[in-house]
């Protein structure tokens, strides 16, 4: 095993669980990679590829899972994490952003000061899938006037499209299935 590159190391220790939270959706549980010390470490030294302290204002990180690596990205860049989080999460006041879902709609919310306009960040979830959730904060951050200067996520489910919803960005994704 010691030839594969860490992306490579990342893709297999991800589990494949059938049929959660519903039938149909082939989960990616991401707990075997933080389990890992070397694993967790090199999901975020990816994450973070070609990024020195400095380069970015803010780790954003999304609700929830995508906390976990903007967090530790946020440390690693020497800088302060600002949470996207589900509506009526948040204490402060709130800008919103809602998207479509298959059935229904979802709400996030960021705190209406958590940003300066122009402030320079790295956007970090675990999975891009349809790239709904994504899209939306990316739209959080234009209304709050950040420069995005990376949307980064450990998995990206190519078969899904998600990256179409956020052309013109730079995307990084670490694994894709
Ligand atoms: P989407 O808005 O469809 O791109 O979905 C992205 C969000 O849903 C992320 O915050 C993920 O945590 C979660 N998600 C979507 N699909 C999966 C999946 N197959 N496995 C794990 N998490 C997923």
């Amino acid at each position: 095993m010691t030839d594969l590159t860490a992306a490579s190391r990342i893709a297999a220790a991800i589990r494949n669980v059938p049929d959660f939270p519903k039938p149909g959706v082939q989960f990616k549980d991401i707990t075997p990679v933080l389990a890992d010390a070397g694993l967790f470490a090199a999901s975020i030294r990816l994450l973070t590829e070609n990024f020195a302290p400095g380069d970015v204002d803010a780790v954003v990180g999304i609700d929830a899972r995508g906390f976990i690596f903007s967090a530790a990205a946020a440390l690693s860049l020497n800088c302060g994490l600002v949470p996207i989080r589900k509506k009526g999460k948040l204490p402060w006041k709130t800008i919103e952003e809602s998207y479509d879902l298959e059935y229904g709609s979802n709400t996030i919310a960021m705190h209406v000061d958590a940003l300066r306009p122009g402030a320079r960040v790295l956007l970090v979830d675990d999975v891009l899938a349809t790239g709904g959730t994504a899209a939306a904060a990316v739209g959080l951050l234009r209304k709050a006037g950040a420069d995005i200067r990376r949307v980064a996520f450990v998995i990206e489910l190519d078969f899904l499209k998600g990256r179409g919803k956020l052309a013109g960005l730079p995307v990084h994704s670490l694994v894709r299935f």
